[in-house]
């Protein structure tokens, strides 16, 4: 299998955990992108410290200010990776960033409902419409007629606590507002899969695994996969899907996960 060979990349999210670990295994690739678009809220901020050192030693690193529950930022977002690209498109664009409340069913408010699925679902909605010029514009820009992640593609980064059929750890984290706005993302996904594909966008649900990270550790156990191997293997998986994976969900280790 060989390693992921794409021009241009964007990321979500990506100041802290998976996000930042994407973009760091992302520039260390043989062919790192031509062009890496790092996105976090707060680009100039504390928070932001170690994205800035990689951008300050790679050049082909941008960072840029994206709020996912914000329309307007997003906008902002599309028009400046548009204006960096000239006159290409966007090959790959992950919808990294998200958040969880560990908090009991019985303690589920309609305000902290509202947050995760504004963050988690309708973020990755919001982007998908406002990076759909710059998507189709990757996917004609390269020859050949199937669907990959170098061509142009969507990757939802979303959770097998979303999963119905294979319904994972609930006696330690119930946190139900992060479950169905992870289910809600795979119907999205699937949803961007059939409307996209003749456009030439893959689109793909992505379990990361259970990853050491903020979001991982919240609910106060270890989890026991290293942010390294998490990404190691998602960009693995990423570099071998092809048309036949469009509208599906897989984890880290390119096993599929029931919805
Ligand atoms: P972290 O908590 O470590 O990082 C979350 C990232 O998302 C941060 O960069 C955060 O930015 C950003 N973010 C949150 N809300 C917004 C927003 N409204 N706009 C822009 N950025 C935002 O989490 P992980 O790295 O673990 O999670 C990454 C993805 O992986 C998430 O979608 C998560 O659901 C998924 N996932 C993670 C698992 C795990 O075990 N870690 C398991 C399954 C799925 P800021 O610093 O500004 O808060």
């Amino acid at each position: 299998m060989g390693e992921l060979c794409v021009r241009s990349v964007l990321v979500t999210g990506a100041n802290r955990g998976l996000g930042l670990g994407l973009v760091q295994h992302l520039l260390g690739l043989p062919k790192p992108p031509q062009w890496l678009f790092a996105t976090c809220r707060d680009p100039k901020g504390q928070r932001a410290q170690e994205l800035q050192n990689l951008a300050s030693k790679h050049h082909n690193l941008v960072i840029l200010p994206l709020e996912v529950a914000n329309p307007t930022s997003i906008k902002a977002a599309a028009a400046k990776v548009g204006e960096h690209l000239g006159g290409s498109g966007l090959n790959l664009l992950i919808n990294n960033a998200g958040i969880v409340k560990i908090t009991l069913l019985e303690n589920e408010t309609l305000e902290d409902m509202t947050e995760i699925y504004t963050t988690n679902t309708v973020g990755p909605l919001l982007m998908g419409q406002a990076f759909l010029p710059l998507l189709k514009k990757a996917a004609q820009g390269s020859p050949g007629s199937g669907l990959s992640c170098s061509k142009a593609a969507i990757v939802n980064i979303s959770s097998i606590g979303g999963s119905i059929a294979s319904f994972s750890a609930w006696e330690m984290i119930q946190a139900s507002s992060y479950r169905c706005s992870k289910a809600a993302l795979n119907m999205l996904t699937k949803c961007q899969s059939l409307a996209y594909k003749e456009h030439g966008i893959l689109c793909l649900a992505l379990h990361p695994g259970w990853v050491q990270t903020d979001l991982g550790s919240s609910g106060g156990h270890t989890p026991p996969v290293t942010v390294d191997a998490s990404v190691k293997g998602m960009l693995k998986v990423l570099s071998s899907i092809s048309e036949k994976d469009t509208g599906t969900f897989l984890d880290w280790e390119g096993k599929v996960v029931p919805w």
